[in-house]
């Protein structure tokens, strides 16, 4: 049986995993602690969505690997034939190809009345939400008209010092959970001659079984119901862990809790060394240690090193965190030693220097589309060059990387 090394544990990691273990590896998987997957708040994107004008490209998603690791997180994703289109706390409506589980999605939603009810808590402000969503486009252009509405939802005085994830959690206790949908089917009530189609309610819908608290909580007041999109520090992240665990219990991947260090070819196979000095032998290696934020990449121009007046010497900017044969670049070609000591110039490296594509975006492992790097060895997720550097394409890489790992003779 083919030995599948996964190193991270992201959702590329982890549908890099599940793939492979579907495909018939034996699978192990290195988990470092929580990256950019765990901070994204839900919207479940293909293409940034600012640049996802209506109809997204699916092919991605058909793949058979793909579908299937689709499957295999159906509890946290569903993907839906149309794009979804979510509130944000931010204030704005805004298309995404899906919404995590416990997001509430508008796209179904005919012309009416949105409900969103007020809560005795610091992060939760119903009345200037619904007048920043009232002010946008989309809501004018399918008639939805977003009101905030009284009710208590909130019993203990420490609730409203929690952040909302822990609230999210104990929620998970289901006669908890029975009181705040009361609540809210009671607050709902009062507009009973209205042409009510949705609540937006506060992000507390639980972190266990999301799913299921969205639906019980749609059936008791009678329209769907469901959460915006936050940002970092919301449930979604606890979410994507129990769902991703759950899916990996099931497919008896061995999860080692542990972060790699340097991944080296031993003979045939691959040595991956770990920070504490053990190493891990196997056939393959994913390597889906994520971007800048998941802590795979490094920014480190020669400037950043400790100096008298000058960098002792020009290094590339860019450089993977994991000592590996990999090659980081963009546009197919490694990124240089800069001409500059002080590494790259600021105008072509972020927004709004460089509008377009800029290389923060972009430096990332050199990789084919399946994620070939070299023989036996993959890589996947916002560590890969030149990728969008979204949730969906990152779990669409991992799939079809971890898929052909398996396969590969
Ligand atoms: C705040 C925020 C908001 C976002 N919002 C959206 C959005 O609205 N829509 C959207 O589509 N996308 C969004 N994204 C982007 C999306 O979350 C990422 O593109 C996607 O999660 C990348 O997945 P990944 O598995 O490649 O990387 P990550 O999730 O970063 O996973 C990489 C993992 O590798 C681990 N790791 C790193 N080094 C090692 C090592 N040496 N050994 C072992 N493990 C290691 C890290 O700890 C991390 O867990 C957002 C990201 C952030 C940060």
């Amino acid at each position: 049986m083919t030995r599948v090394l996964v190193v991270g544990a992201g959702i590329a990691g982890t549908a890099a995993a599940l793939a492979a273990s579907a495909a018939g590896a034996s699978v192990t998987l290195l988990d470092g602690g929580p990256g950019a997957s765990v901070l994204a708040g839900g919207a479940l994107d293909l293409l940034p969505w600012e640049d996802a004008t209506g109809s997204q490209d699916d092919a991605a998603l058909a793949d058979p690997a793909v579908a299937g690791v689709l499957r295999e997180l159906a509890e946290l994703v569903h993907v839906t034939p149309t794009p979804a289109v979510l509130v944000t706390q931010a204030g704005i409506l805004r298309p995404a190809r899906a919404a995590a589980v416990g997001l509430l999605d508008l796209a179904p939603l005919s012309a009416g009345l949105v409900l969103v009810p007020r809560a005795e808590h610091p992060g939760w402000d119903a009345a200037a939400c619904a007048r920043a969503w009232n002010d946008t486009a989309l809501a004018r252009a399918r008639g939805l008209e977003f009101a905030a509405i009284d009710a208590t939802l909130t019993r203990l005085t420490d609730e409203r010092f929690l952040a909302h994830a822990d609230l999210a959690a104990r929620y998970d206790e289901p006669a908890q959970f029975s009181w705040l949908a009361d609540r809210i089917k009671q607050a709902v009530a009062r507009y009973a001659g209205s042409r009510v189609v949705a609540v937006v309610a506060p992000p507390w819908l639980g972190v266990e079984h999301a799913r299921a608290r969205a639906t019980e909580l749609s059936h008791a007041v009678g329209v769907p119901c469901g959460e915006p999109l936050l940002g970092p520090g919301g449930p979604a992240g606890l979410r994507f862990e129990r769902a991703r665990d759950r899916a990996l219990g099931r497919r008896e991947v061995v999860v080692v809790a542990a972060r790699a260090k340097e991944v080296a070819r031993d003979g045939d196979a691959w040595a991956v060394t770990l920070e504490g000095g053990d190493a891990l032998q196997a056939d393959r290696v994913v390597l889906s240690t994520g971007g800048l934020v998941g802590g795979g990449l490094t920014y480190a121009p020669s400037a950043s090193v400790l100096a008298g007046e000058l960098p002792p010497r020009a290094r590339p900017s860019f450089a993977s965190t994991v000592e590996a044969p990999v090659a980081i670049g963009t546009g197919r070609r490694p990124i240089g030693i800069p001409g500059s000591l002080f590494g790259e110039s600021p105008e072509s490296l972020a927004w709004p220097f460089a509008p377009f594509a800029p290389l923060l975006e972009r430096a990332g492992v050199l990789a084919s589309s399946s994620g070939h790097v070299d023989a036996g060895l993959y890589a996947a997720g916002d560590v890969v060059a030149d990728r969008p550097r979204t949730w969906l394409d990152a779990l669409a890489q991992g799939a079809r990387a971890g898929a052909t790992a398996a396969r590969a003779t």
